[in-house]
């Protein structure tokens, strides 16, 4: 399995780091993208940073970086935060710009602003040649945030090819459906399993096969049934075993399908074993 999406620099994970990486090994997890957005613009290098001091580990995941400035954050992004961006962007192990997007839910950073923030990570994400990993998320019984996303990614983005991924996704399926027309992925996460959240089951049951991801969002939003806990990419397990008993098949067969589709995305492989890249 490949944890698509995992904050492995949050904090939560300072004193076990290690030894949740050889529990999502025995789990069966062999990739993580670990998401690049910090605690703001100063530190989002520290998703990279654990990607190579990991690297080479034995029964460890393999871990991927991605970069971002994330929407609550929008209101800290500097010419020196782009900058910093752009430098990521360009590293390797950094195989994505993410997550991106807009949050009209908790607005921590004023609407307008948010989308500037987007618009111009997109273009850096263009130059570098990078798919783009989105966070969306709507205000209240609304899907503003989403016409919005879907509107600049349609204007922006389907042009250039990349594709991306909908992380987390909470959408209806007419948003999965136009997203994935513009070459993204649509990524499955933890709340997939909670009793309220058939809108989600009815996307994932709906969405073609080679087009879904599955991830946790570690440290956030834990799976059933242990959910209100630390997540942890071993339990990306549960998202695997939710959409397999969805669509009538086998959890190993989700877990090897959404690999492969992460592969053509991402294109990791073209890294791999490069353990020299952090000597
Ligand atoms: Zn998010
Ligand atoms: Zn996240």
């Amino acid at each position: 399995m490949i944890d698509s999406h995992c904050h492995l620099d949050s904090s939560r994970y300072d004193e076990d780091r290690d030894a949740l990486l050889e529990r999502a090994w025995a789990a069966g997890v062999r990739g993580i993208l670990s998401i690049g957005i910090g605690e703001g613009p100063e530190t989002m290098h520290r998703a990279l940073e654990i990607s190579r001091e990991y690297a080479g580990r034995p029964e460890t995941p393999r871990i991927w970086a991605s970069a971002g400035i994330h929407p609550h954050e929008a209101r800290l992004a500097d010419e020196a935060a782009y900058v910093k961006l752009d430098g990521l962007l360009e590293e390797p192990e950094v195989l994505a710009c993410g997550e991106i997007g807009l949050d009209y839910f908790y607005d921590h950073s004023p609407r307008e602003e948010q989308k500037a923030v987007f618009t111009r990570q997109m273009e850096i994400a263009a130059g570098r040649r990078k798919p783009i990993i989105i966070h969306c998320r709507p205000s209240q019984n609304s899907a503003d945030a989403w016409d919005d996303t879907l509107a600049m990614l349609r204007t922006q983005w389907g042009r250039t090819g990349l594709g991306g991924v909908l992380h987390c996704f909470t959408g209806e399926e007419r948003h999965a459906r136009e997203a994935m027309g513009l070459g993204f992925l649509i990524s499955f996460a933890g709340n997939i399993t909670f009793p309220k959240a058939q809108a989600i089951r009815d996307a994932a049951a709906a969405a073609p096969l080679d087009r879904i991801l599955i991830e946790t969002d570690g440290p956030f939003l834990a799976p059933v049934p242990n959910r209100g806990k630390r997540n942890e990419p071993g339990w990306v397990k549960e998202v695997a075993v939710t959409i397999g008993g969805l669509r009538g098949m086998d959890p190993e067969a989700v877990a090897a399908q959404t690999s492969v589709n992460f592969g053509a995305l991402f294109h990791p492989e073209t890294i791999s074993g490069s353990t020299d890249l952090h000597g």
